[in-house]
């Protein structure tokens, strides 16, 4: 058993919108899909309610979308190789084409270390601030962890996106002047 100090903690981003044969439609591949990561040796200590989200790109099927809290001693690189393999497993096809229709996606969005920045791989995950079908799920699982990049933290982030009403920046705070 590893330490507890020894234990890597990250979010990740479940994303499905195509049926699989034998798990059927999205919200059940996403079901699938973290039974399959526990049945890896990943703990999920949490996972968020599954939302339906727009599609993203070229594909015009509905998204269903997921967030799971999960600790693991595997370092990102190795906790990416994981997760191809399960894309793999679940029938997904890479066409070559971004954002095309795919019966599974896992994304690292954050992770426990910081940053990581690698060839195959970018922690956080670019693209996270401004996509409310991850900060919508993510809000629910990790709404205290903070960008690492800045201060925001994760349930800033969402209300800063979703709200239409100006939100203030977070990290902004009054100065103290006087006694
Ligand atoms: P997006 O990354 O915009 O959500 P996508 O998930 O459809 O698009 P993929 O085809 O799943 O993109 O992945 C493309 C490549 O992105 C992968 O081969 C992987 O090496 C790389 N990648 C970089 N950073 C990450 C990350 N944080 N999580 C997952 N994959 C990443
Ligand atoms: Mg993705
Ligand atoms: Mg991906």
């Amino acid at each position: 058993m590893p330490k507890i100090s020894d234990l890597q903690r990250y979010l990740i981003a479940l994303g499905s919108n195509q049926r699989h044969p034998r798990h059927g439609p999205p919200p059940l591949v996403l079901k699938a899909a973290l039974a399959a990561m526990a049945g890896e040796g990943l703990t999920i200590e949490a996972a968020s309610p599954i939302i339906s989200s727009a599609p993203v790109g070229p594909s015009r099927r509905r998204y269903a979308n997921a967030a799971a809290r999960i600790a693991t001693p595997l370092g990102p690189p190795a906790l990416l190789a994981l997760l191809q393999a399960l894309e793999t497993r679940f029938g997904r096809v890479r066409r070559g084409q971004r954002w095309g229709a795919r019966t599974l996606d896992l994304d690292i969005v954050l992770w426990s270390g910081g940053l990581w920045h690698g060839k195959t791989l970018t922690i956080p995950h670019p693209h996270f601030r401004t996509r409310a079908f991850v900060l919508t799920p993510a809000a629910a699982v990790v709404s205290h962890w903070r960008d690492p990049t800045g201060t925001c933290t994760i349930r800033h982030l969402h209300t800063r996106l979703t709200r239409p009403r100006p939100v203030r920046r977070c990290g902004a705070r009054r100065l103290h002047v006087g006694p």
